[in-house]
Parts: C-alpha cells; sequence; structure tokens
C-alpha cells in the first residue's frame, strides 16, 4: 500500500485550527465575543505541564482568552472546587479543563461534576456523557471527535460501516463508540476481557486502538482496506537512537498494518494533534452556545 494511505492528522489539526482562528475573528466581530479557555494543573508532572503549555500557546494562537491556574500539589480539594466555582461564574470564561491526573487527596469525579456542564469542553461531565449517548447537545471529548473528524473526511458516510473499538475508558472507547454509532456503524468495544481479539479486530471495516500498549495490535489482525486509528501514545525504549533515548509508538504496528490498510493514522502525528485542535473547536462552540448563538460549523 503507498504513502498516501497514512492519514495526515498533524495537517488535519492545522487546518481544523485555521478554521477556529476564522470562526474566532468573526465572534469578535460580528458579536463582540471573545472565546475564553481555563486550564487548570494542580501539581508539576512534567508530562502535564508540556500539554497545559501547548494547551495555552495554540488558544492563544486562535485568537482566544488563555487562563492559567497553576495550584500546589498538596492543594486542597475544597480550594480546587472553589476555583471551580469562580470560573464557572466568569463569563470571560467559556471552557474550563481541569487536567487530569489530580493528586489523590482530590476526587476527580466530584471535580469533574462541579464543572458547569456547558462550560466543560472535555465532554467529561455524566451530563455531556447523557447527552452524548441520548442524541442531545453535548460538549463531546476531544480525542473521539478528533479521530470521528478524520473517519468522515477520509471515509464520507460511515452508515453501515462494521466499527472495533478496542478500550472502553470513559475519555476515549466509549465515546468513541456513542459517535460511530450515532453515525450508523455498527459497533463493537474490545477489552481485556475480550475472547478472540484478533478475530474481533479482523471485522472491522474502522478498527480504533485505545489501549496502551505499545505496538499491540499486528498487521495481520487488519482486514485488509480497513481504516485504522491509532489513538495509543507508548513511549518505548530506542536504543538504536543511543543509549537512553526513547520514541513513541502507537497501539498498532504500525509498518505491518499500514501495508494492508486502506487508511492509517501515524504515531506521532495523527490523532495528537488533533485532540488539542478538538479542544479549541469545542471552546468556539461553547462560547457560541454560551451568547445564544448557533453552533458554528467547525
Ligand atoms: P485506559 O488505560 O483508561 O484504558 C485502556 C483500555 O484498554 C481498557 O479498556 C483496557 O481493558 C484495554 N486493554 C488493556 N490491555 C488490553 C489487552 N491486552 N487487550 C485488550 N484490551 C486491553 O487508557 P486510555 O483510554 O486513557 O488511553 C489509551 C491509550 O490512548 C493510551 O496509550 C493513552 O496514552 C492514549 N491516549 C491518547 C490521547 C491522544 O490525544 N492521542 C488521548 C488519550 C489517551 P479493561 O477495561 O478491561 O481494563
Amino acid at each position: 500500500m503507498s504513502e498516501d494511505n497514512r492519514i495526515d492528522g498533524k495537517a488535519f489539526a492545522e487546518s481544523l485550527r485555521a478554521r477556529v482562528g476564522a470562526e474566532v475573528t468573526r465572534l469578535k466581530a460580528d458579536h463582540d465575543v471573545t472565546p475564553g479557555l481555563a486550564v487548570v494543573l494542580v501539581g508539576e508532572d512534567p508530562a502535564s505541564a508540556v500539554y497545559v503549555r501547548n494547551k495555552a500557546a495554540q488558544t492563544e494562537e486562535a485568537g482566544m482568552h488563555s487562563i492559567k491556574h497553576q495550584l500546589a500539589i498538596d492543594t486542597p480539594e475544597a480550594d480546587l472546587l472553589a476555583l471551580i466555582e469562580t470560573l464557572n461564574n466568569d463569563p470571560a470564561v467559556h471552557g474550563i479543563l481541569v487536567q487530569l491526573p489530580l493528586p489523590d487527596q482530590i476526587d476527580d469525579q466530584k471535580v469533574l461534576a462541579a464543572i458547569n456542564v456547558e462550560k466543560d469542553v472535555d465532554g467529561f461531565h455524566v451530563e455531556n456523557v447523557g447527552r452524548l449517548w441520548t442524541g442531545g447537545d453535548a460538549l463531546v471529548p476531544c480525542t473521539p471527535y478528533g479521530c470521528l473528524m478524520m473517519l468522515k473526511d477520509r471515509i464520507g458516510d460511515l452508515s453501515g460501516q462494521r466499527a472495533v473499538i478496542v478500550g472502553r475508558s470513559n475519555i476515549v472507547g466509549k465515546p468513541m463508540a456513542a459517535l460511530l454509532l450515532a453515525e450508523s456503524c455498527t459497533v463493537s468495544i474490545c477489552h481485556s476481557r475480550t475472547k478472540d481479539l484478533e478475530q474481533r479486530c479482523r471485522e472491522a471495516d474502522i478498527l480504533v486502538a485505545a489501549v496502551g500498549r505499545p505496538e499491540m495490535i499486528r498487521g495481520d489482525w487488519v482486514k485488509p482496506g480497513a481504516t485504522v486509528i491509532d489513538v495509543g501514545i507508548n513511549r518505548i525504549p530506542a536504543p538504536e537512537k543511543g543509549e537512553g533515548k526513547t520514541r513513541l509508538v502507537g497501539d498498532v504496528a504500525y509498518a505491518e498494518a499500514a501495508a494492508v490498510a486502506g487508511a492509517i493514522t501515524p504515531v506521532p502525528g495523527g490523532v495528537g494533534p488533533m485532540t488539542i485542535a478538538c479542544l479549541l473547536r469545542n471552546t468556539v462552540v461553547a462560547a457560541c452556545r454560551q451568547n445564544s448563538l448557533d453552533d458554528p460549523a467547525l
């Protein structure tokens, strides 16, 4: 299969960010609304700090307000809840994202439930989850929404496609299933207890891997011509680059799978860049809804 079966998530994300930027310009000019995104980071986990910096930089590049709150690792839960309440009531803040994971003294679920559902741009609030599964106006989790956009761009109408998702987390696997079901795919969700996983994968027209196990899905698990979306981000040793060096791989053995797939996302450069672009998109959607404007065509 030629290189053109590679789905370029980086380019796709750039184009989405440009459209988001244009929509922000329009909102400012026509409605005097500047979308604002508040990101809250508790502690100094280096990976989380990098994500938060990237989010802030891209939010500003798109012309939006970026508000960052960095709290100490030992912040009491009550203080974080009080900050969320302040952000909930701030009209300049349209989206609130609390970077996970949170330290042990803080209950994630309690924090997610405290975010105003209309400002929940991560789409993790139970009410947004319920709206997603019942066809309501949900804010949809960013990673699966990015996957869906790339699938629709590549395939067009997804109706009737047999979709297999490996992974059933609340942030990727389950919302991905809800989105594909809403597109009239026939959806299976696989997980660590699934029997005949390889066979289930071979049945897929659309195969989404969200497992967190490096290169677990091999080329001969992929149906010829299938579209493969690799959500996994795994860091593995790369002695060929030098002692102590590492590299990123997905949950799919890329070279093997790319030889049979109709289309496939690489890691890095596939799903990852789309996640932040979708966060910006969700913030603009949230700003429109909070100002009684129609959803933008993003
Ligand atoms: P979780 O650890 O929450 O979920 C992993 C899922 O994989 C679970 O449902 C688990 O099953 C299943 N699983 C684990 N081992 C196997 C196995 N051997 N066979 C079948 N299923 C298995 O992970 P996340 O959903 O949060 O993330 C998945 C991957 O995606 C990670 O690599 C993560 O880094 C990446 N990710 C990437 C993002 C991006 O922006 N690109 C965003 C979010 C995540 P069970 O439920 O039975 O335990």
